[in-house]
C-alpha cells in the first residue's frame, strides 16, 4: 500500500443545495489534487435535501470512487451553511479540516497551497483571502464587488481582526480547533465566516491567508439577497459591541 506523504489525513466538508451539475466536476478535482499531492483525504457531502437530484449525483461518484472517499450526509431541508459544518464534522476522521463551497467558486487548485502554509507556519488555520496578493473575484457585477468590498472594509475598521478577508469561506482548520470555534459560534449566514475569525483571533488561534483567485458559480444561482445584507450589517454591530 502506497504511504501518504504525512501522518495527515484531510476531510473536505462540502455544503451543497442544488449543486447537481457542480458536484461531479468539484470532485474530481479535489481527487486529482490528492491524488497529486499523495496525502489521505475523504470528503463529506452534507446535503440539505436539494430537489435536483444532487444526492443521486452524490450517490453515482460514490460508486464511482468509493464511501470511504465519498461521505454522503444528508439533511433533511434546507438549515444553513453554519449547521452544515456541525453537522458535517461528526463524520470526519481527519486531523484537519477544509470548508469550501460546491459550486466552484473555490478551485480546489487552491487546496495545495492551503496545506503547505499550515506546514510552514503550523499554524490553526488557514483562510482563503481575495484582498491580498494576487487573489481577486471573478465574474460578480458591479454592485455585488462594491458590496464585498464595503463589507470588508466596514468590519476591518470596526473589528480589526487581522484577517483581510472575513466573509470568505475557504478555510483549512485543525479539527479541534473547528469543534472549538463553531460551538461558541452564535451567528449565522455570512456573519458565521466573520465571528469565526474574531472567535479564533481572540482565542488566540494562529491565522495564515492563502491568496485565492474565486470565480462566480457557473451553474445555479447565489442566495446573497438584501436580507442577507441587512443580517450581515446586525451581526457585524453584534460583534462590534461585544468583542
Ligand atoms: N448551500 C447549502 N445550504 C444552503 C445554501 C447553500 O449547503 O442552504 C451551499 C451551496 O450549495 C454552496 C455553498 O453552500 O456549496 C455556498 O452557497 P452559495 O454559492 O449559494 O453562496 P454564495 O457563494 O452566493 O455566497
Ligand atoms: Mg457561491
Amino acid at each position: 500500500m502506497k504511504m501518504g506523504a504525512t501522518d495527515n489525513f484531510y476531510s473536505i466538508i462540502l455544503p451543497t443545495y442544488n449543486e447537481r451539475e457542480n458536484l461531479p466536476l468539484i470532485i474530481w478535482l479535489i481527487i486529482e489534487a490528492f491524488t497529486k499531492l499523495n496525502e489521505k483525504f475523504e470528503v463529506i457531502i452534507v446535503d440539505d435535501g436539494s430537489p435536483d437530484g444532487t444526492q443521486d449525483a452524490a450517490k453515482q461518484l460514490q460508486a464511482i470512487y468509493g464511501e470511504d472517499k465519498i461521505q454522503l450526509r444528508p439533511r433533511a431541508k434546507k438549515l444553513g451553511l453554519g449547521s452544515a459544518y456541525i453537522h458535517g464534522i461528526q463524520f470526519a476522521t481527519g486531523n484537519f479540516i477544509i470548508i469550501m463551497d460546491a459550486d466552484l467558486s473555490h478551485h480546489p487548485r487552491h487546496i495545495p497551497q492551503f496545506i503547505k502554509k499550515q506546514r510552514e507556519s503550523s499554524c490553526d488555520v488557514v483562510t482563503g483571502t481575495r484582498y491580498r496578493g494576487n487573489g481577486g473575484v471573478a465574474g460578480w457585477d458591479l454592485k455585488r464587488k462594491f458590496i464585498s468590498v464595503t463589507a470588508n472594509y466596514v468590519t476591518q475598521t470596526l473589528l480589526n481582526p487581522g484577517v483581510s478577508d472575513l466573509t470568505g469561506s475557504f478555510r483549512l482548520y485543525r479539527k479541534e480547533v473547528l469543534v472549538d470555534l463553531i460551538s461558541r459560534c452564535t451567528s449565522k449566514g455570512y456573519v458565521f465566516q466573520m465571528e469565526m475569525m474574531c472567535l479564533a483571533r481572540s482565542s488566540g488561534y494562529t491565522i495564515d491567508e492563502v491568496p485565492i483567485a474565486f470565480v462566480d458559480r457557473v451553474y445555479g444561482e447565489s442566495k446573497l439577497g438584501a436580507g442577507e445584507i441587512i443580517q450581515f450589517a446586525k451581526g457585524l454591530m453584534k460583534l462590534f459591541a461585544t468583542t
